[in-house]
């Protein structure tokens, strides 16, 4: 197995927050050999200094330990760290053959040990382990406190590993689907926009072009970039950017923005 380079990939799908934190492609003690298990850890790090102060022992290590100690931080606010795609020291010597540095994941999460966990660090903890166990193809039995496959270790303090990993294997399953959000119907309500067109909604889409960084200075080189971002006509310049951007999103370059080109565009 490479350098597992998939992994901030992985943690985007959970919609929590993600850092990738530099150089955390080639970071590790070789490849990663293999994934058959996940162990999660707390970090034993300061009770305050913000959302994830170990963040440089993870990465660097501790005397007599280098790093990288982890693939994955937690932050308290569920912001989630890419740390490392090889291999981590953070579990030897591992009671269980799934779980040494060779064949695990290592998520570290801030907590100094004692404090009480944020309901939002607890979520975005099971939904990390969740969608690595869906990537890897792994039961949420594979996802082990470190203290369970390593008899000298406390961490994670006070999770009961039973029902966090009840809460992994519903989200594996697949949990019931939720009842649209508010942003997917404003987007359902969006109007198609065809070439052509001429109304208010031809600037949304403008505008949105441009935060994407898909509009060249030479498209509005000649009218100048306000009187472009505000003109509501779809004109053939701004079907041509539309096929562009759904191009480079894979939906069809069709040049109509409909149901699939919205929620792209509004990144929704
Ligand atoms: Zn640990």
């Amino acid at each position: 197995m490479p350098y597992l380079t998939q992994l901030a990939d992985v943690a985007r799908r959970t919609g929590f927050p993600v850092t990738e934190v530099a150089g955390w492609q080639t970071r590790g003690h070789g490849p990663q050999p293999q994934v058959q298990g996940i162990v999660c850890h707390h970090t034993a790090g300061p009770a305050g200094g913000g959302d994830y102060p170990s963040l440089a022992v993870v990465r660097d290590g501790r005397p007599g330990l280098d790093g990288p100690l982890s693939q994955f931080g937690l932050g308290r606010s569920g912001h989630i760290y890419v740390i490392a795609a090889g291999r981590c020291w953070h579990n030897a010597p591992s009671t269980s053959t799934m779980h040494t540095n060779s064949a695990s994941l290592g998520i570290e999460a801030e907590n100094d040990g004692t404090q009480p966990w944020p309901d939002v660090q607890k979520d975005a903890y099971i939904r990390l382990c969740a969608e690595l166990c869906r990537e890897f193809g792994l039961p949420a039995s594979r996802v082990k406190a470190h203290r369970e496959v390593n008899t000298s270790k406390p961490d994670p303090h006070s999770i009961d590993m039973n029902d966090f990993r009840a809460a992994v294997a519903a989200l594996i399953q697949g949990a019931p689907a939720p009842e649209p959000s508010w942003t997917e119907e404003i987007v359902n309500q969006l109007p198609m926009i065809r070439p052509g067109d001429d109304n208010f909604d031809v600037k949304t889409v403008r505008g949105c072009l441009f935060a994407r960084g898909r509009v060249p200075a030479s498209a509005y080189a000649q009218v100048g970039l306000e009187d472009w971002l505000k003109s509501t006509r779809c004109d053939p310049g701004l079907v041509e950017l539309v096929r562009g951007f759904q191009q480079a999103e894979g939906i069809g370059a069709d040049g109509v923005v409909g149901p699939k080109t919205w929620p792209s565009l509004l990144r929704v």
